[in-house]
């Protein structure tokens, strides 16, 4: 496997892209053991570009790819890591990007709170 590209941001948690760029948050360099897990889990990703089930999937069970715990602990410390659960965020890189299985999530979570209005 060659290097990825890795290019270290202000915001979010990490971030691969279709040229297999991977974008992190710079202040995980605090946390080196926190960076590995979390690279492997983007490498671990697939090379499609649509949205895809095994990808989909393979972020449902990040909580038991990394260490849970210091992931809080780092996103206490450094709040701006929290736009990673926006649907849609600004990347000084990239703009304006569309994170397509956080609108999923957040429509499946909009959703369910609209059905529990209309049946309550
Ligand atoms: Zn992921």
């Amino acid at each position: 496997m060659t290097d990825p590209k890795i290019v270290y941001v202000d915001n979010g948690i990490a971030n691969r892209f279709k040229d297999g760029t991977i974008e992190i948050n710079r202040n995980l360099l605090q946390y080196p053991k926190l960076k590995e897990q979390i690279i492997t889990h983007e490498l671990n990703h697939t090379k499609l570009d649509k949205l895809n089930k095994k990808d989909f999937d393979h972020d449902l069970t990040i909580t038991d790819q990394i260490d849970n715990k210091l992931l809080f602990k780092f996103m206490i410390k450094h709040p701006s890591a929290l736009t990673q659960f926006l649907p849609l965020y600004y990347s000084s890189t990239r703009g304006w990007v569309i994170d397509a299985n956080e609108s999923i999530k957040w429509i499946v979570i909009i959703s369910i709170i609209g059905l529990g209005f209309l049946i309550f």
